[in-house]
């Protein structure tokens, strides 16, 4: 079955090489962090970003010995607060992977007001040909209505950011759905 999750992986392998930098701004587990240092290799670097000393945690665990990654315990939201200034225009991939930590409290969810904010900066660190992904969830409380917002959100862009969506049409209709942003130039 095509998930979301994985589909973000597939797209960002084309585009994340060696050395490159990428952005995980939803650390949660260290999945996505792990898959991220994985492309760029020793000498790439990673930024990661969750609220959550409960998540940093589990990610440290999977991440450790990976000395290309740094992770803040800090939103999303402040990363041009807190990340390099030469990293605006040179972030290859940003994943978000929205909704709550899987097994942990399900009411620490990200935000629309957040997540926004965080997506507008992110464009600012994306390279020329590089991809934003982000995993959207419908199944939880303030989940479609932050879905519906993140999409909205993106409509008037320029056209040198293209949008795209993918997302499942027929039953299971709480699927998490993929948006991928590319910048063209
Ligand atoms: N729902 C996904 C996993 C998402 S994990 C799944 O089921 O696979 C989402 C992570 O985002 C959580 O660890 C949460 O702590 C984190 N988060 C919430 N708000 C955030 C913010 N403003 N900035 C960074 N991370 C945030």
């Amino acid at each position: 079955m095509l998930r979301a999750t994985e589909l973000a992986h597939t797209l960002i392998r084309q585009i994340l090489t060696p050395g490159g930098w990428a952005i995980d701004a939803t650390v949660g587990n260290g999945h996505d962090t792990l898959f991220l240092a994985e492309q760029v290799g020793a000498g790439g670097r990673i930024f990661g970003f969750d609220i959550q000393e409960k998540a940093l945690a589990s990610a440290e665990n999977r991440l450790e010995g990976l000395t290309q990654i740094t992770l803040h315990h800090a939103g999303h939201e402040r990363m041009t607060e807190i990340l390099p200034a030469d990293a605006k225009g040179r972030i290859a991939a940003i994943m978000f992977n929205l909704g709550y930590l899987p097994g942990n409290d399900h009411l620490i969810t990200t935000r629309s007001e957040t997540t926004i904010a965080a997506l507008d900066q992110a464009l600012s660190f994306l390279a020329i040909k590089g991809l934003i992904t982000l995993v959207l969830y419908t199944g939880h409380p303030g989940g479609a209505e932050e879905a519906a917002e993140v999409l909205a959100f993106t409509k008037d862009w320029p056209a040198h950011f293209a949008a795209s969506r993918f997302t499942r049409l027929n039953s299971a209709a709480s699927a998490p759905e993929l948006l991928a942003i590319e910048r063209l130039r």
